[in-house]
């Protein structure tokens, strides 16, 4: 039961601690063959292109050890909040976003998964709008780089815009490059937010509804983690897949899905490279390749 060479791609979050170009080994250890990871420190505001060594290396793991480019992500830092109602944080945010596009491109990574922000108290309708502004203004600085940015699903807490398809075909629709805009699926985030996978007709109604909003050609990675919380707690709490509320009959169901088995799946579950190997295990044991 191995995941490389199989139809599927399967992989997790990773550390960059020891380098980029240490990333695509670490993830065949682990048993994968699509990985995410922070194009930077994800807590700072400083972000820089890595040194031409560690790009040509990096990119010559990633052919050695056979992972796609449809399976390879960044995810945006934590700081960046593109609808925040104070302008220095959202000039900083554009700008930190537009370095990662860069980063991502020289890389060769095609997309880049961000958190669409959080109002912080000045609606919905306002947020949308400083969100769309802000991810235009990254597009059209960017127009030559080829990454699309994938709209996260958020879980339904504080102001954080994003937990419906809904929010997402608004921010589509109202962008000018919408071509360069997909959408990511958090499983506990979805969760959270009352989608409840773990039946053959709820999982049914969650791939509709994508395609109705967003398409589902915009669905480009799965984040998958079970939920610590039940359906439509809200509480952002991720879990080892077969060991929370969407559970291993959950995640069966779920996973049976050819709309979903087409999409990279990555984990975001607790703790580090040793835990996502087991993860890994258990989410093929699951699938029965
Ligand atoms: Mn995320
Ligand atoms: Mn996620
Ligand atoms: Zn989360």
């Amino acid at each position: 039961m191995r995941v490389l060479n199989s139809e599927i791609h399967l992989g997790a979050h990773m550390p960059i601690s020891r380098g980029f170009q240490k990333v695509p080994e670490e993830v065949a250890k682990i048993g994968g063959n699509a990985f995410q990871i922070f194009p930077h420190n994800a807590r700072q505001w400083k972000a820089r292109i890595p040194d031409r060594n560690v790009l040509n290396q990096f990119k010559r793991n990633m052919k050695k050890y056979r992972i796609e480019h449809k399976a390879a992500f960044c995810h945006s830092g934590y700081l960046i909040n593109l609808a925040s109602p104070k302008d220095d944080v959202r000039r900083k945010s554009i700008d930190l976003l537009e370095k990662e596009m860069r980063i991502c491109e020289a890389l060769g990574i095609k997309y880049l998964n961000i958190h669409p922000g959080s109002h912080l108290g000045s609606g919905e309708d306002v947020g949308i709008d400083l969100i769309v502004k802000g991810l235009d203004e990254v597009l059209k600085r960017t127009e030559n780089v080829e990454v699309v940015i994938l709209l996260e699903n958020v879980a339904p807490k504080g102001s954080a815009i994003g937990y419906n398809f809904d929010q997402m075909k608004r921010m589509i629709e109202m962008s000018a490059f919408p071509k360069r805009l997909g959408v990511t699926y958090d499983t506990c985030h979805g969760f959270d937010a009352g989608y409840d996978i773990r039946t053959p007709s709820g999982v049914r109604k969650l791939l509709d509804e994508i395609d109705e909003k967003v398409g589902l050609e915009r669905l480009k990675m799965i984040h998958l983690n079970d939920s610590k919380y039940p359906l439509g707690a809200a509480k952002d709490r991720h879990e080892s897949i077969g060991f929370g509320h969407i559970g291993r009959d959950g995640f069966k169901i779920f996973l049976s899905f050819d709309e979903v088995r087409k999409v990279p799946w990555i984990l975001e579950t607790p703790g580090g490279n040793e835990e996502h190997a087991e993860d890994i295990r258990r989410v093929l044991e699951i699938v029965g390749e």
